[in-house]
């Protein structure tokens, strides 16, 4: 079975300049990087994502498909899995709820207990919760009363602690028990 870290589009978004390909943060090497490094262990990276605008207009959606090319050409990501829907179609694809998670799984054989959720956000937390991913998001006034396995502070640590809980279950071929840091919060 395969492995996945699936990440929220907006926050790869965030670190690019929607349009063009010219650079918005400091880090945005580094991310490119421990995107490759998690790829070359096996890892695929899967975007979440959603459309922004209402579906009913053919240009909206031209443009969001647009806009998600150009995260997977920047960020060399593998896949890229929308909702079309809107908020009010109560659809099963829409975060929170783990719809695109389980069509990724399906598709490409993914074992969901060793992957991992990364996100900014308490739908990201419950999503992974649903999904039965790990956790890991990073700080934001969007992150409220939810659980979450690890808590990190940027995008950078968020790959690197990936990295380190894969690194223990590859060696031990035994899912850890978290908490593993005192970053695991409960509220
Ligand atoms: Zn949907």
């Amino acid at each position: 079975m395969n492995l996945a870290v699936f990440i929220d589009s907006k926050i790869l978004f965030s670190l690019i300049d929607e349009g063009n390909t010219s650079l918005k943060s400091p880090g945005f090497e580094s991310i490119v990087s421990l995107i490759n490094n998690l790829k070359g262990l096996g890892f695929l990276i899967i975007v979440i994502s959603h459309y922004k605008y209402r579906v009913s207009s053919l240009e909206m959606q031209i443009r969001h498909n647009n806009e998600v090319k150009l995260l997977k050409n920047v960020f060399n990501v593998d896949f890229i899995l929308t909702c079309p829907h809107d908020n009010d179609d109560d659809c099963y694809c829409r975060k929170p709820r783990p719809g695109l998670v389980y069509e990724a799984a399906h598709r490409w054989d993914i074992d969901l207990s060793h992957s991992f959720v990364i996100g900014d956000s308490w739908e990201d937390a419950k999503l992974a919760e649903s999904a039965g991913c790990f956790s890991v998001l990073i700080q934001s006034s969007r992150i409220v009363r939810c659980h979450r396995d690890i808590l990190v502070t940027d995008l950078e640590s968020a790959f690197s602690m990936v990295m380190k809980v894969s690194g223990l279950f590859m060696k031990t071929k035994v899912k850890p028990q978290l908490p593993l840091t005192s970053q695991r919060l409960e509220c």
